[in-house]
């Protein structure tokens, strides 16, 4: 099966590895489940308490609970990405290029000041809900979603979710959900943040602005996560590289600096990665031409950027190449950190089931054997009884003959007296 699996993963998106994986653990779920209700109807049945006691009837009832519990978490389970930058490095930009659509308003005016999750919604039309509510507020435009966003006062930390319909972006239609940050620079509090939002993030995308260095502020937060998080997965996205196209001549070396820098960051100061991997881990794009490029494909602008920057195609491969590493990046580790974990809960549930059933059956077992040895040491004190009398009444039987015999004797004699 997993040959199979890997066979169908490797010609679609690597995305499907934790779609197939979390089918996998759902139908193992399943699986326990019906096993647990199983034995609780055996249970059921059995009104001995040497057999079961009230405890352990307890204990196989609230299995039952264990399970849904689990398998409801496992059926909201997803890949969660998170991307952190400046305010203006182009976070909303990369998102709205990931799904190839403009969902989330970009660009100066439209900064949110809190955390705007993005996730596929079932239904034909998108929604969005504020924290501590469930009123859901239609959005069916960029438009409203933006007039949205600013009519309403939030809290640097709190939280908008932005459904959207899943059959509209193929990445939420694989369950991935991408969280917008406020920008590194607003003076964050980088502990609720990370408490808050980053505890189950699966892959951490810095969007950094390839016309500046790296900030303090953007480095000092990604420390704070893999000091809680053991090796984030984290990416470097240096947007705004159609920027070095206006001086060609000095791309290759500004490249190489900002390579050199990124590098130090992710190997010798968060440590997440060796010099091999980190190389995989860096990118130089333009999300702004990588979003017009795609809407263009979609036919859902006409406009022409303006004139082709030198190295757009190359920009946008880059963006591309990007996407694929992520896209395996974040299944695996979110394989590992959403299922292993379950998969560890439900071996040691089925297997605490087994034993108690096992010990169930045990006592049964000797309880019968103990009922049986009863029943045949009384036959057998049965038969002997049964043998003593027979022999008692023998004895009777001969003493009475011995009995007649003589009183006839006797009265023989004295009639012939
Ligand atoms: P955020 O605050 O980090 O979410 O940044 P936005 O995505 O809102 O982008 C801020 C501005 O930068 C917008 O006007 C974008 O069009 C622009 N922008 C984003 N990415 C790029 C890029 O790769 N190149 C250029 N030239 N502009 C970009």
């Amino acid at each position: 099966a997993q040959d199979r699996m890997s066979k169908s993963v490797v010609t679609s998106s690597p995305l499907k590895i934790f779609g197939n994986a979390k089918k996998s653990i759902r139908d193992i779920f399943g699986g326990i489940a019906s096993y647990v209700e199983e034995s609780k109807a055996c249970v059921q049945e059995i009104n001995d308490e040497r057999i079961c006691s009230a405890s352990e009837r307890v204990k196989i009832g609230e299995y039952t609970d264990k399970v849904a519990g689990i398998r409801e978490v496992l059926s909201r389970d997803h890949m969660k990405v998170v991307f952190f930058g400046r305010t203006s490095n182009g976070k909303s930009t990369v998102i709205n290029t990931m799904l190839r659509s403009k969902i989330l308003p970009s660009g100066i005016g439209h900064t949110t000041h809190c955390f705007v999750q993005v996730e596929g919604s079932d239904t034909t039309e998108g929604y969005m809900l504020l924290e501590g509510s469930a009123e859901k507020r239609p959005v069916s435009s960029l438009k409203d979603l933006a007039n949205a966003l600013s009519s309403v006062k939030l809290e640097e930390n709190s939280l908008i979710r932005i459904c959207w319909p899943k059959n509209m972006c193929s990445l939420l239609k694989d369950d991935v959900v991408l969280l917008d940050s406020p920008g590194i620079d607003v003076t964050p509090d980088l502990d609720g943040w990370i408490d808050k939002f980053c505890l189950d993030a699966d892959v951490f995308v810095l969007v950094a602005n390839a016309e500046s260095t790296l900030m303090q502020t953007e480095k000092n937060f990604f420390l704070k996560v893999s000091e809680m998080l053991s090796k984030p997965t984290v990416f470097i996205l240096n947007n705004r590289w159609d920027a070095s196209a206006s001086e060609p001549d000095m791309m290759e070396m500004v490249r190489s600096q900002h390579m050199e820098r990124n590098m130090e960051f992710l190997c010798n100061e968060l440590k997440v990665v060796n010099k091999k991997e980190a190389e995989g881990r860096i990118f130089f794009v333009s999300a702004k031409e990588a979003l017009h490029n795609r809407l263009t494909e979609k036919g859902a602008v006409t406009t022409p950027l303006g004139s082709v920057l030198e190295g757009y195609q190359s920009r946008l491969f880059e963006f591309a190449q990007f996407e694929r590493t992520f896209e395996e990046c974040i299944s695996r580790s979110a394989v590992k950190t959403k299922f292993a974990q379950h998969a560890h809960k439900g071996k040691l549930m089925a297997c605490e089931l087994r034993e108690l059933m096992e010990a169930l059956l045990d006592r049964s077992q000797s309880l019968r054997e103990e009922v049986t040895k009863v029943y045949s040491s009384s036959t057998n004190q049965l038969a002997q009884l049964e043998r003593q009398l027979a022999e008692i009444s023998t004895d009777i039987e001969n003493t009475i003959r011995m009995v007649a015999d003589d009183v006839q004797l006797k009265v023989s004699r004295a009639l012939s007296d």
